[in-house]
């Protein structure tokens, strides 16, 4: 089937897994590099050999996949230009492919430039956090505007940072009026345990749902079904990033159902990182098809996939979903997601006269 036939077939789509510096365009990139003066940090001249080197096409690891994120997330770090950019050609992005409702995510500080310690800023500067969080917000609203859709954001802590989740938590409540609607934490997968670093990021999530922030955790994903255990019962999750791996344990999965939690699949990336099987008949997204379950179809890293919304409806078709429960997705995604209680209103009665009512 062709491309063109998913982007008219599924008029009105929702995606709440996607993350911002993970759907960065790569012709961006090296435009960046070159406005930068940055070109002596990016061994590569045109899209096809950066793509060459970013791109996961195999099933490889997690790690791997995050691995890329070296080679580009300098040349974007620590640039309010950039930082501008890439949020609102994100809107542009997910409006060209009849999104009309996203949630995007990402963590501030390693955008930033400010701190000590810097994942990916090649130079120390004045850059904080909470200024990418401005010029996000600012992004989004403005491309929301301009191309029609809704975007709004999701804030995430990094497993390996936990120092940095209080400020995480801190800034989602600073600016839940302006879009940003959740709490996330992203990363190498976080795997329970009783470090006290670990305390820092259920603090922050204890934090959130005091403050009524809502919440979402990658969990289960390459990780064990009791992380996605430990992600409800300790941080509060009312969705999972992934959570294949809550089909191991019976008796979690069935308490996934029973409470209809959302689970936020992104079946393209799942076969890259080895978190499902290469048999695409093997997915754990037939079963929970199968079984009602509250699940939605995203494309989590767009620039590492090299895949759009309409690849992953493509890729699920193949596996043998139909088009309504591709549709039914949709409207999962729609109950479940973190936006205002007027506007998710809105959003239902909008799906309900593109798709009917049947949902
Ligand atoms: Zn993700």
């Amino acid at each position: 089937m062709e491309k063109n036939d998913f982007t008219d077939i599924f008029d009105y789509k929702i995606e709440l897994h996607v993350h911002l510096d993970g759907s960065v365009r790569s012709e961006t990139v090296l435009d960046i590099a070159n406005q930068r003066g940055l070109q002596i940090h990016l061994p590569h001249r045109t899209v096809e050999e950066l793509k060459r080197d970013i791109v996961i096409t195999k099933p490889c690891s997690l790690s791997k996949l995050l691995e890329s994120f070296g080679y580009f997330m300098p040349i974007i770090a620590g640039s309010r230009e950039a930082v501008y950019r890439i949020a609102y050609e994100f809107c542009e992005d997910s409006a060209k492919e009849k999104t009309k409702y996203v949630e995007v995510r990402y963590c501030p500080h390693l955008l930033a430039n400010s701190l000590e310690k810097r994942d990916f800023a090649l130079e120390r500067g004045n850059y904080t956090p909470r200024d990418v969080v401005l010029t996000v917000n600012e992004a989004l609203e403005a491309g929301s505007r301009d191309f029609n859709i809704s975007a709004k954001s999701i804030l995430c802590c990094m497993t390996h940072r936990p120092e940095l989740s209080e400020e995480v938590a801190h800034l989602c409540n600073e600016f839940r009026a302006q879009g940003v609607v959740g709490i996330d934490i992203a990363g190498e997968e976080f795997v329970p345990g009783t470090e006290p670093d670990e305390c820092l990021h259920k603090q922050a999530f204890s934090y959130a749902k005091k403050n009524e922030i809502h919440r979402t955790v990658h969990a289960g994903e390459n990780g064990p079904a009791s992380a996605v255990r430990e992600a409800l019962d300790h941080m509060h999750a009312e969705r999972i990033g992934h959570g294949y791996h809550a089909l191991d344990d019976l008796e979690l999965y069935q308490r996934i159902l029973r409470d209809k939690v959302h689970l936020e699949i992104c079946p393209i990336s799942s076969i890259r990182t080895k978190a499902c099987p290469e048999d695409i008949k093997q997915h754990p997204l037939l079963r929970l098809v199968a079984d009602g379950a509250n699940y939605s179809i995203n494309t989590d890293d767009p620039i590492v996939l090299d895949n759009d919304l309409i690849d992953d409806y493509r890729f699920v078709s193949q596996m043998g979903l139909s088009n309504q429960q591709i549709i039914q997705g949709i409207f999962n995604a729609a109950r479940s997601c973190f936006a205002p209680e007027n506007e998710k209103k809105q959003i239902l009665k909008d799906l309900v006269t593109v798709y009917g009512n049947n949902f």
